[in-house]
């Protein structure tokens, strides 16, 4: 099972017919509301990838619809708090010509609290996984509850932040990276990948597919990708960690679940949105790689 303490937020997208300069008012051609959020897409994805995810986040008053569309997505719920205050969301701005601009508020993603965590953990069994991004608060504690008690950690460092990555480097069992966030990395420790003490890295690396650096087999693979005609790569690499971290809690070896994973970026790639249109394990069987 994985459990994942993870943002949730609400998408709003605005179709505007140019972006807006400083001062500018412009009335939108079209709004739509996704679930979004690193934490939310990661659940989701884990939870079409057949595996049992419990997702560990807050919601404001008005987040109830997110907790519906995760339930209706087969994700587990019992540890999203609903509380006062308001629900993390994105407002995306999106041009005719598919330029966009964004501006994120954390809200409840950042009012996490070591009770709920804690709480939740405990619950968990040896051997589970813990999965985490950077768009929470609440990291540390949960690496070092999750350690104690004998689960596996994963972690997506995204959106990038050196110092977070190295206050929990030690408890990691999975990093996922992209290839800046590993240019990043890089620069921070000053070294290679393989000299950190993480037993398994993987570094996705777009219509490039992905390299795993297994520190414990002192070996590092290259994947190539699935071929796919990209429209939208938003949410590609949630969609692969959820997908991988689920392979691999349903007992895949790790060159199996990075083949299942970026089967599942590619289709991913193909689609426009986010949360609401991760392929499950059925279409991407279905579909024509
Ligand atoms: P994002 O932040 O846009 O969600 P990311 O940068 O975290 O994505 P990527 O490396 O772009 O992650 O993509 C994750 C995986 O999805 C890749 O390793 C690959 O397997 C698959 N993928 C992404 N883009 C493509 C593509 N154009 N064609 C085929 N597969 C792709």
């Amino acid at each position: 099972m994985i459990w994942n303490l993870g943002s949730i937020n609400a998408d709003n997208f605005y179709l505007l017919p140019h972006l807006p300069g400083p001062g500018e008012t412009i009335s939108a051609r079209d709004f739509r509301q996704g679930l979004g959020g690193k934490g939310a897409n990661m659940s989701v994805a884990a939870a079409r990838a057949g595996t049992r995810v419990m997702h560990v986040g807050a919601l404001g008053a008005d987040g109830g619809w997110a907790l519906e569309r995760l339930l209706e997505y087969g994700v587990e719920t019992a540890h999203i708090t609903l509380m006062e205050g308001v629900t993390g969301h994105a407002n995306i701005a999106v041009d005719l010509e598919g330029e966009n601009n964004i501006v994120i508020f954390p809200g409840t993603n950042h009012e996490i609290t070591e009770e709920m965590i804690g709480a939740a953990l405990s619950e968990a069994s040896s051997g589970d996984w813990l999965m985490m991004q950077n768009e929470t608060n609440g990291q540390r504690f949960a690496a070092q509850t999750a350690k104690t008690l004998g689960l596996k950690l994963a972690y997506a460092a995204a959106p990038f932040d050196a110092e977070a990555v190295k206050a929990i480097i030690e408890q990691i069992d999975l990093l996922v990276l992209n290839e800046v966030e590993a240019a990043q990395l890089r620069a921070a420790t000053g070294g290679e990948l393989r000299q950190l003490p993480v037993d398994d890295i993987v570094v996705t690396l777009g219509a490039g597919g992905c390299e795993w650096v297994s520190n414990k087999a002192h070996r590092i693979e290259s994947y190539p990708a699935y071929h796919a005609q990209a429209v939208d790569t938003t949410g590609a690499g949630d969609t692969f960690t959820g997908y991988l971290v689920a392979g691999l809690d349903r007992g895949m070896t790790m060159p199996q679940a990075i083949d299942l994973a970026m089967r599942a970026g590619a289709l991913m790639v193909t689609r426009h949105g986010t949360a609401d249109v991760i392929p499950d394990l059925k279409e991407i069987r279905d579909h024509d790689f």
